[in-house]
């Protein structure tokens, strides 16, 4: 195929784009990139593919979404964290069915696809949720993914007063051992497209001892590490407690940083972590709509890139983005820099963009496959109609895709060379019977847990 006729952003070494540009695709790799007419010339045999002069684009990598999740969007809005957590995302989590965890993995895909995002990191599969299931329907998305499996010994969270659901709750050598076992069936199916990786909890969740056994394990497989660190205040308490300065430092000492590790969020770090980052390898996954959301705080995005830290984006969940639109949060890693540091040159579109591909593909271990459009690399873009009032007229096309686009402006998604949607029409998934079944079962879900969530107005 050539997709020709197109705006190309390469996101490749030198960032050209590419006007009157085209990509053509041979199996699952790019074969070559160029200006349309040289393109049609040496490939003159191919299916054509008129991009109409829209934006082509790397598919968006998310470093940070929890799949099961989708099922609650909206169901904890504008509460504080105690509320959040222990009267609403826990209690119906731990009434989720392995279905359930299915179900909401293919809602969290359809929104992927239908707004560009061809690779992700899930940071916490639970146990309950059904670990083939989930992995199935990523595989038939025709998406890529590092599923990070939940590992825990500890029920609590940031301080004993926080206590996960009875039907959240794994112990430490269960979820170590169903992890492992998970790795063993599905890590590099669909030709590699799918990891399987170490998800531990926060600390706190997880003791020490068993951080210890995670990082040896991981080490001797080349496995993945994603965990949540420093997206609140409390965990520099947690790790004062335990004898360290900040929670980058005991996850150092405990065998959780390197090139294979992300943490989600660092908002709460210093210039000292990020030295510490920087010198690891290690990767962050910034989730601004999530931390604005909880007021968690505003992460140190312009401090940590000039540390050399590699920081992508993610969406996080549902429950505190609401979407799992990568373009539609693109602008807010930009705006939220920019307040923190008062300073409207800081983080501009194109470190933004840089962050969602390539910064995303590197967190994934992947960056010599994907996050760029260049020749021999795999086949994963995105095509984004620009035939819409908001996105007229075009000055500069990083800008934007960065500040005016939203993920249903993605018209066409390629992922391993092959097309996951075209003209908005998914190929690969049922979307009106997955958007049927989400409905259905979040109030079969409600029920199960007891509980009773709508509009805080009055309903007649
Ligand atoms: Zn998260």
């Amino acid at each position: 195929m050539i997709f020709e006729n197109a705006i190309v952003i390469t996101m490749d070494p030198e960032r050209r784009v590419i006007m009157e540009g085209a990509v053509a695709v041979e199996g699952k790799l790019i074969a070559a990139v160029g200006k349309s007419e040289e393109i049609a010339a040496n490939f003159p045999e191919k299916r054509r593919i008129d991009c109409r002069g829209n934006i082509l684009m790397p598919g968006l990598i998310d470093a940070h979404l929890h799949t099961s999740q989708a099922l609650l969007r909206g169901c904890a809005d504008d509460v504080d964290l105690i509320d959040f957590l222990i009267k609403r995302v826990w209690v119906l989590m731990g009434n989720y069915t392995e279905a359930d965890g299915r179900a909401s993995a293919e809602l969290a895909l359809l929104e992927m696809i239908k707004s560009g995002t061809t690779g992700f990191i899930e940071c916490m599969l639970a146990e309950r949720y059904g670990f083939d299931g989930v992995a199935e329907a990523i595989l038939s998305s025709g998406v890529r993914a590092a599923i990070g499996k939940i590992v825990m010994d500890r029920p609590s969270y940031a301080g004993e007063e926080f206590v996960m659901h009875f039907g959240m709750i794994e112990d430490g050598d269960t979820s170590i051992r169903n992890t492992l076992s998970a790795y063993d069936r599905w890590n590099g199916a669909g030709e590699g497209r799918i990891q399987v990786w170490f998800g531990p909890r926060t600390p706190g969740g997880v003791s020490p001892e068993l951080y210890d056994r995670i990082g040896r394990l991981a080490r001797e497989r080349d496995m993945g590490i994603t965990v949540h660190l420093c997206e609140v205040k409390e965990d520099l308490e947690y790790a004062a407690s335990q004898g360290f300065r900040s929670p980058v430092e005991f996850a150092e000492v405990h065998g959780l940083l390197g090139p294979r590790t992300v943490l989600g969020h660092a908002v709460w770090t210093d210039p000292e972590d990020w030295k510490i980052l920087a010198r690891t390898g290690t990767s962050v996954s910034h989730n601004p709509a999530s931390n604005s959301h909880l007021a968690s705080g505003i992460a140190p995005v312009a401090g940590m890139l000039a540390a050399g830290v590699n920081v992508a984006m993610g969406c996080d969940a549902a429950t505190c983005d609401n979407t799992y639109d990568m373009v539609r949060d693109l602008r807010e890693v930009s705006h939220l820099a920019k307040i923190r540091e008062e300073d409207p040159l800081v983080v501009p579109a194109e470190t933004v963009l840089e962050m969602a591909t390539l910064h995303g593909a590197r967190a994934m271990g992947i960056e010599d496959e994907v996050g760029s459009i260049e020749a021999g690399k795999r086949a994963d873009f995105i095509v984004i109609n620009l035939d819409a009032p908001h996105l007229t007229p075009v000055w500069d096309p990083v800008s934007t895709v960065v500040y005016a686009a939203v993920g249903s402006d993605v018209d066409t998604v390629v992922a391993d060379g092959v097309i996951l949607m075209e003209g908005r029409k998914v190929l690969t998934m049922d979307e009106e019977a997955i958007l049927s079944d989400a409905r259905r079962r979040a109030r079969e879900i409600e029920k199960r847990a007891g509980l009773s969530i709508g509009t805080r107005w009055p309903v007649v």
